[in-house]
């Protein structure tokens, strides 16, 4: 009669346990956050941290198998563990399939707004020498439709970019023809104060599938001090002219973006009201950012990283109050992390990417035909800094602009996966490249990490948002929700 072997013998022999690659980061005196290859994260005592590294494990004992499940630890020959991680990697980084989807038009400098926080250095809105010119805008989507992806998307920026719209409209004619002639699918989207709305503009945005991204920084007094125009009435502007777009275009298509001043910190409840009010289907709660005249009026300086994150948390816990009460209401920046933290979908979100979305995943076309690699190395030029300009339209094409030796060597500079501090940080998987900052506030485009806020605020709402998905059962309930 045939036996069978004891339980034992179909026990993985310890003695052939390995270690797969790992990071870890320390969030309190006794527990670390352990971060597989691909940034799957484990919370862990010190003594489960060191019966892990030494290999202190055996079936049964539970550590065994959340080491097992989190991908830290192979046993034998084994290779499905490995070869997982290589697939989830892959598909992590699948935006680098389709290169430089994003095309910023800067159809004119001015604007009728004068924000003191302002990073594109606008100009007053009777000086025509700012905008772009047909010629200049032509050339523009030549350069978008030859890049190789099979879609990308042409916003349209400013100053105010409404001060231009018959340039708008003439892009987005020519560039819609000329995407149906290469089988190109593409997306509009004008991003504006929306004082300049009128029912010709809505009618287009409709006709055309133009989707509109608007500022909103809260309820009107706050608004209105950050936001001022001759009347002093933006924020009935764009209160009344958000509701009318969404009216007409949906809500879907109607966006808006806040932006932190030192006013806004203590407020954050009354801004996310202000969102709610108006049926907006989320907020993005941001800093501001060191560029044009938020640099020159001080605004920047005005408070610091953890002043910000205060206020954060503080909205966040708000939000997710919000949501427990039936409402689904994200905070866009939370559910971005969160579909890295526990999803491997590409998102190829520009502003957090490694290699840096700069160059590789936007061109900026300014007024004047100079292209850069961002939205912010634009604003760095109003500064006087041209670091970030690629070339200029009146020469370069696509294949001059991406494989210039400018983008070359910062691209393979940004490689967080690769550079000092990022390469051991938990949450690297999670972060992303950010040169023109770190060039902005130190000088250098890789920047020394400790003294960055960029990269102090990504952990402190990367770490945040692992707590509350270990040990907050209803949050993370929500959370996930967000991700999906
Ligand atoms: S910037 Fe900071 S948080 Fe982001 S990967 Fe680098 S070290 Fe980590």
């Amino acid at each position: 009669m045939a036996s069978f072997l004891k339980p034992e013998a179909f026990e993985p022999d310890p003695r052939a346990m390995r270690l797969l690659p790992f990071r870890f980061e320390r969030i309190s005196d006794d527990v670390v956050i352990i971060s597989n290859f691909v940034g799957e994260l484990m919370f862990a005592t010190d003594n489960e941290m060191s019966r892990l590294v030494s290999l202190d494990l055996k079936p049964g004992d539970g550590l065994f198998e959340r080491a097992r499940e989190k991908l830290l630890v192979s046993v034998g020959s084994e290779r499905a563990p490995l070869e997982l991680l290589a697939l989830r990697l892959r598909s992590r980084l699948a935006f680098l399939r389709n290169p430089t989807p994003l095309h910023i038009f800067v159809v004119t400098l001015r604007c009728e707004h004068s924000c003191p926080y302002c990073q594109v250095s606008r100009q007053s809105s009777d000086r025509n020498q700012f905008d772009m010119s047909d010629e200049t805008a032509m050339r523009a989507i030549d350069v978008a439709m030859s890049t190789p992806g099979d879609s990308l998307k042409i916003e349209f920026q400013g100053g105010e970019p409404l001060l231009n719209f018959d340039l708008i409209q003439r892009v987005v004619d020519v560039a819609s023809k000329e995407a149906v002639s290469l089988g190109k699918s593409v997306q509009f989207v004008i991003a504006s104060n929306l004082a300049m709305l009128d029912d010709d503009i809505l009618d287009f945005c409709k006709q055309r599938s133009v989707l509109i991204s608007t500022s909103l920084d809260g309820p009107a007094d706050l608004h209105n001090r950050n936001r001022p125009r001759p009347g002093g009435n933006s924020h009935e502007l764009a209160v009344r002219n958000i509701q009318r777009a969404q009216g007409v275009l949906g809500r879907d298509r109607v966006g808006a973006l806040m932006t932190t001043t030192e006013a806004s910190l203590d407020r954050a409840e009354e801004i996310i009201d202000e969102y709610l009010a108006l049926g907006l289907e989320g907020i993005f709660l941001r800093p501001l950012s060191p560029y044009g005249f938020a640099m020159k009026t001080r605004q920047f300086s005005k408070y610091d990283g953890e002043a910000w994150f205060r206020f954060y948390v503080r909205g966040l816990k708000y939000i997710l109050e919000i949501n427990k009460s039936g409402r689904r209401f994200p905070e866009f920046y939370a559910s971005l992390l969160l579909r890295r933290m526990l999803t491997d979908r590409a998102d190829g979100y520009v502003d957090l990417r490694s290699p840096m979305g700069a160059g590789l995943g936007t061109l900026v076309y300014n007024y004047d035909g100079d292209v850069f690699a961002s939205d912010e190395g634009r604003m760095l030029a109003e500064m006087g800094d041209r670091t970030f300009k690629l070339g200029n339209l009146a020469s370069a094409d696509y294949a001059k602009l991406a494989l210039s030796e400018k983008l070359i060597d910062l691209a393979s500079r940004s490689l967080t996966q690769s550079a000092p501090q990022c390469s051991s940080c938990a949450f690297e998987p999670h972060c992303g490249a950010d040169p023109v900052y770190h060039h902005a506030t130190q000088g250098d485009p890789v920047g020394i990490k400790r003294f960055s806020e960029f990269c102090g605020r990504q952990k402190r709402i990367i770490g945040f948002l692992a707590n509350l998905l270990e040990k907050s059962p209803d949050d993370a309930a929500i959370l996930r929700g967000w991700a999906s």
